[in-house]
């Protein structure tokens, strides 16, 4: 077996002939290719872009560089950073150690089907997954070709609801003129396709896939790599390699607003994760309960750790509102001329007891303050919601004019407001926007 030595010699030679993408120069001509460790026969590639360079022609020269080593003799795993010019240090992934990445290396998707290529890679008419070529840590995130602006909708712990904010805060989205897409990684439970009872398998056209179609949203979830109720367990480095390719491979052109439903919990995977995937703004989702609330700063810290901007807290599940009291509500209208003393009391009690806060109250706002968050708003606990998710029709598409859907709008205007669009975000955008002001006024 060659030796180390040689075998750095051999690596510079051949990766420092690759073209960088941006100029057309070579590697070692665009000192582009910064540095070349070898150990044991696993290579450590350091290449150092320019920041003209986009996120998927990173990723294409990483895994370009990958290959090309891997192909050499006596290699017997290469690991790629790519690193932005001037932010050495800032786009190297905190708590996202090389390891984890480089993990990625022997393990894309085809490693999540027993050796077999995933699904997706299969359909993706034989072309390479991602993560498979001993790609390691990605980059610091750019913007997403195609895409507006991407939000992760994320939350500190399970079942607070974050998936059906997440279906909902797109639809609300959409309503006001968006084209809107979600992306479900939610690696413990992929619910999305749930939500939104949409259950095919994607189809691929042109080595893209294509995402499915929701309620006029583009769909791609974690979901439709699993079988029917067959628990998967995703390790880490190989959900990275998917996440690259569902955000790589997938056509989400046209998109104003991607929505990301993040898995919940603030771990390693979810760390490598969110360094995947390039986030405009974090929204946390919580209950207003003190176990969540120390869970949603728990992930307020990992965002802001991985320099994510966190556009707030969103307090969902805040009151259950008693559903006689509309009814009441009319009669002690009716009863005001005849009898206002006693509409007096009926109006106290229904005051007072017409919502019920059942996780305590206002615990998302408090934290949000005690954190130096916005506070996005309030969700009420309505069964029409949980039914809504269960008959996959989400409530803001099922009952648009209702309460709860006006707070699910109230929490897209916000959301749209904090990371409006800019001109050239997408091609209609500004004509969309136009429109909704048009139709709002
Ligand atoms: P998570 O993604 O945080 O695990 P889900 O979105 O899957 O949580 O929600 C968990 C359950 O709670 C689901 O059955 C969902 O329908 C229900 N749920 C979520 N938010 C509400 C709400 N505001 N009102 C009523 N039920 C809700």
């Amino acid at each position: 077996m060659a030796d180390d030595l040689t075998v750095k010699g051999a690596v510079i030679d051949t990766v420092g002939e690759l073209k960088d993408p941006a100029s057309g120069d070579t590697l070692l001509d665009a000192h582009i290719l910064d540095d070349v460790q070898v150990a044991d026969g696993i290579v450590t590639i350091r290449l150092l872009v320019g920041e003209e360079l986009g996120q998927q022609d990173r990723w294409s020269l990483e895994d370009a560089v990958a290959d090309a080593s891997e192909a050499i003799e006596g290699v017997r795993e290469a690991r790629v950073t790519v690193f932005v010019r001037g932010h050495e240090e800032a786009s190297a992934p905190p708590g996202a150690p090389a390891g984890a990445a480089a993990a990625a290396a022997s393990s894309g998707p085809a490693a999540a089907s027993g050796g077999g290529a995933s699904p997706v890679a299969e359909k993706a008419g034989g072309r390479k997954p991602l993560g498979s070529s001993g790609g390691g840590a990605a980059a610091t995130p750019g913007t997403l070709e195609g895409v507006g602006r991407v939000i992760a909708v994320a939350s500190g712990k399970g079942g607070v609801g974050k998936s059906t904010v997440a279906v909902n805060l797109a639809l609300a989205l959409q309503r006001q003129g968006y084209r809107v897409g979600l992306l479900d990684i939610d690696v413990y439970g992929p619910s999305l396709p749930t939500l939104l009872g949409v259950n095919e398998r994607p189809n691929v056209h042109n080595r893209r896939i294509v995402p499915l179609v929701a309620e006029g949203m583009k769909l791609m979830s974690l979901g439709y790599l699993m079988e029917d109720d067959t628990p998967v367990i995703w390790r880490g480095p190989i959900v990275t390699g998917i996440i690259r390719q569902f955000l790589q491979d997938v056509d989400w052109s046209g998109t104003d607003y991607l929505i990301v439903d993040m898995p919940p919990g603030t771990g390693d995977a979810q760390l490598s994760l969110a360094q995947s995937v390039p986030v405009d703004g974090a929204v946390i989702v919580t209950t207003p309960s003190d176990l969540a609330l120390i869970d949603a700063a728990r992930g307020l810290h990992m965002f802001e750790t991985l320099n994510v901007d966190v556009l707030g807290i969103v307090e969902n599940m805040s009151w259950f509102a008693w559903p006689g009291a509309p009814a009441l509500r009319s009669i002690m209208e009716d009863a005001r001329a005849t009898a206002p003393e006693i509409a007096d009391r009926i109006e106290a009690v229904l005051d007072e007891h017409e919502r019920t806060w059942i996780f305590g109250r206002d615990g998302g706002q408090r934290e949000a303050e005690r954190l130096g968050a916005e506070f996005l708003g309030r969700i009420p606990l309505d069964p029409e919601v949980r039914r809504g998710g269960d008959e996959g029709r989400p409530v803001v598409a099922a009952a648009p004019e209702s309460p709860v859907s006006e707070a699910f709008l109230g929490l897209a205007r916000r959301i749209a407001e904090a990371r409006p669009l800019e001109t050239g975000d997408s091609p209609d955008a500004g004509k969309r926007k136009g429109l909704f002001s048009f139709m709002k006024s």
